[in-house]
């Protein structure tokens, strides 16, 4: 049987990427794409992933990354067995698995006594959550343990979960999806037991608590507690089994998914929670406030005959639920308050106007005058304050979440004098890149997000070869590649990247709105070679871009961003009295999310698009003292369905995930590396001279060895640990020596 596989080149012609008998290897692909021949070819490494996937084969390297495509179906390779075979191997022993990261990882945390970092992308539905869960679940069950240790892995897994009720939502592209980055640090004591462990979460989409679009749900843990709640526990509060029966739920029309049980999870969830170290109480407060978001979406407005609005429904079951008067929070969803300082605001009076009494506060040194100034909101207004709560509320609590979960996961003050010489193994799953068909501020901040991953990406493999070339005493051999700098500038810089321009357009005095952004964006970035918008050079339109997009070039690809919401989801504002009546609850969690402080605290806090900046700056500082591995996650299609390889769809993801650049930078100079031991354990039935065993030096074998076998200088270097071999036919004619 004959095996051919073609591909369209450059100019078109169709020519033979592949060609040969059907071998083992022609069957199953190669384990590592640095031993594709034609490693520049996009064609012969989808061909190589659509092998290995159609053998259940989801892993495969490139180098030190590890590809995985997602099965969606259950294989039997997650086993204690499986983890008991990766436990100590090298890595290139034993065919590829995300337990061989781990394993590695761990051990080079250990023996190199340098923290590490895994980090996991892929686009939504591709396997980023999945694989993170592996990875713990590995550490869990391998590590070394004591009865305290337990307990801690139990807390990690068990946090789970919790994070994924509140923070996943079913989406059209993934039924458990992560609606939220997540960087969690899991610290090993000296011994290599885990013995804490610390998450930062990042942009949280809080637009799904009020809107979902068609097909998709809200986060799961509304639809958990109405399921799974005991009958008392609705009564008290206030709610109805029915999904249906609330506005932030109904959106999307899709109240069940047919692979979830909400009830059960619900149950997950609920015993989880005390082993985090949730008190009754907390778990009570924290009901209520879901159970608050769902009232505050059936708190509907009517229009007075003026245009004054007045809310129409029920309001103290809310209050109540919120831990609130009733009577402060009413007047709050209906009237704004703005305040004045140290300014005389001329007072006039109308139906729609009205002021309040003149406030004195004092600070320790100086008096400002406030002058409070009450306006009624129109009904649309009203809507949107309401919404704008149900985010805060909604947003908030998962922050506190987060903390709660990390107070429950931190180092023990014994421990951690006991842990001296400890390392950290961190695990980042963050959203992949995103191109949908409508391209918002949260594809932006996403995208931009993806961009300063690639960056240090490529700043890291390639600082990494050129270290291991210097260190075997190699000459480096210059790389070409994309960088992506121009559009990371083109995006963050100081004053006169988009997040600076965003900004400002949110501060400015007087009519500002998203096109009025746009504009402001033309007229600084407009010549980047990385921005486009409907206005050509020429003075005239390009047709195909509305006059409210603006295209970004990113290196994954264009995409196109509609300007609509970007002020109001950057701005991310609350009323100033709702937060007034907010940091008066006497639910804890509340007040704890509510601060006095920052009602009283004239500074404006840092809008949303400049605060994501700013963790992503930590982020990647943090990502940048560790030695990072690379876990590259791909969907196979789009119907969630096993066996299913849809060739476009993994194309794009091909490009997304930057691999091709990543096989190239790995393959500049040599396809394939090992260490000398490993080289000649392997082959050295191949010499008379090395076989049974050689006495000499390790390199002085391997030359031997390789001499034997006819190699060519320019096939081949020797370094001070490790022989590299330049192309992959070396080392298959090799391997196929061995087996004949
Ligand atoms: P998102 O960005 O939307 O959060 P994700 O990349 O985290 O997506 P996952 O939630 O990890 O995607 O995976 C989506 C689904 O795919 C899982 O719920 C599971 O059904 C299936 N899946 C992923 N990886 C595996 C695997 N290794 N084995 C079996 N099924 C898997
Ligand atoms: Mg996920």
């Amino acid at each position: 049987m004959r095996y051919q596989a073609r591909e369209v080149d450059i100019e078109g012609r169709v020519r033979l990427v592949m060609e040969g008998a059907l071998t083992a290897r022609d069957r199953v692909g190669v384990q590592d794409f640095v031993l594709l021949e034609n490693y520049n070819s996009e064609a012969a490494f989808i061909e190589n992933l659509r092998r290995r996937f159609r053998e259940n084969l989801i892993y495969t390297y490139i180098g030190s990354v590890l590809v995985s495509m997602n099965p969606y179906k259950e294989l039997e390779i997650y086993s204690k067995q499986q983890m008991d075979r990766y436990r100590g191997v090298s890595f290139y022993e034993i065919s590829p698995h995300i337990y061989a990261l781990s394993d590695n990882t761990y051990r080079a945390m250990r023996t190199e006594r340098k923290d590490q970092c895994i980090l996991i992308s892929g686009e939504s539905g591709a396997g980023k959550t999945e694989a993170s869960k592996k990875i713990l679940l590995y550490y869990a069950v391998t590590c070394p343990t004591n009865d305290h240790m337990a307990a801690l892995g139990d807390r990690l897994l068990q946090s789970n979960p919790v994070l994924e009720a509140f923070g996943n939502a079913k989406t059209l592209r993934n039924d458990n999806s992560s609606r939220f980055g997540k960087y969690m640090d899991v610290q090993f004591d000296f011994r290599g037991a885990p013995v804490g462990g610390h998450i930062l979460n990042y942009l949280l989409e809080k637009s799904r608590v009020v809107h979902q679009n068609h097909g998709e749900r809200n986060f799961h843990i509304f639809y958990q507690l109405l399921d799974g709640g005991e009958d008392d526990q609705l009564n008290t509060l206030n709610l109805e089994r029915n999904p249906q029966n609330y506005r932030y739920l109904v959106k999307g029309n899709c109240p069940r998914v047919s692979s979830i049980s909400d009830k059960n999870n619900w149950k997950v969830v609920m015993k989880a929670l005390p082993v985090i170290g949730f008190t009754e109480e907390e778990v009570q407060k924290l009901l209520n406030i879901i159970a608050s978001v769902l009232h505050l979406g059936n708190t509907q407005f009517g229009e007075g005959e003026e245009g004054e609005t007045y809310i129409t429904t029920e309001i103290s079951n809310l209050a109540r639920l919120l831990g609130v008067d009733g009577s402060a929070l009413r007047e709050a969803l209906t009237h704004k308050k703005l305040t004045a300082k140290g300014e005389e605001v001329i007072i006039f009076s109308s139906s729609l106007l009205r002021f309040s009494v003149v406030r004195c506060t004092c600070f320790y040194w100086a008096v400002f005058m406030f002058m409070q100034m009450i306006t009624p909101l129109n009904f649309e207004q009203a809507e949107a304050a309401r919404d704008a709560l149900a985010k805060a509320v909604y947003g908030r609590t998962f922050t506190w979440l987060v903390e709660k979960i990390n107070q429950s996961l931190a180092l023990k003050d014994e421990i951690y004098h006991s842990s001296k010489g400890s390392s950290v193994i961190g695990l980042l799953d963050i959203y992949g890149f995103e191109v949908l068909q409508h391209n918002s501020f949260e594809q932006f901040c996403i995208n931009y997000c993806n961009e300063k991953l690639q960056q240090l990406f490529i700043e890291l493999t390639l600082r990494s070869e050129q270290e291991e070339y210097e260190t075997e005493g190699i000459a480096w051999e210059t790389v070409q590649y994309f960088d992506n700098k121009i559009i990371c500038d083109l995006i963050e810089e100081k004053h006169k990247g988009i997040i600076s321009i965003l900004d400002e357009e949110c501060l400015r005095p007087g009519e500002t709105c998203d096109v009025s952004f746009l504009e402001k964006l033309e007229d600084t970035v407009g010549g980047h070679p990385h921005f486009v918008t409907h206005k050509l050079a020429n003075g005239k339109t390009r047709r195909v871009m509305s006059r409210e997009e603006f295209r970004l070039l990113h290196y994954a690809g264009e995409v196109n961003y509609n300007v609509n919401g970007f002020l109001d989801k950057n701005n991310d504002l609350l009323n100033r009295n709702l937060k007034e009546v907010m940091c008066q609850s006497d639910n804890q969690i509340l007040s704890h999310c509510f601060r006095r402080e920052e009602v009283i605290d004239q500074k404006r806090p840092e809008m949303a698009a400049t605060q994501f900046k700013n963790s992503l700056m930590k982020l990647t500082e943090i990502l940048r003292s560790k030695e990072p591995s690379y876990v590259r996650c791909i969907k196979p299609n789009d119907a969630k369905q096993p066996g299913r390889f849809d060739e476009v769809l993994v194309r794009h993801q091909v490009k997304y995930l930057g691999l091709m650049e990543n096989l190239r930078v790995r393959r500049a100079g040599f396809a394939y590396r090992r260490r000398f031991e490993a080289f000649l354990q392997r082959y050295k039935p191949l010499c008379p001279e090395t076989w049974p065993n050689w006495h000499g030096r390790l390199a002085d074998g391997v030359l031997t060895l390789v001499k034997h076998l006819g190699y060519k200088d320019e096939e081949y270097k020797l370094g001070r640990s490790k022989i590299f071999i330049r192309f992959p036919k070396t080392l298959f004619n090799t391997e196929d020596a061995l087996e004949a």
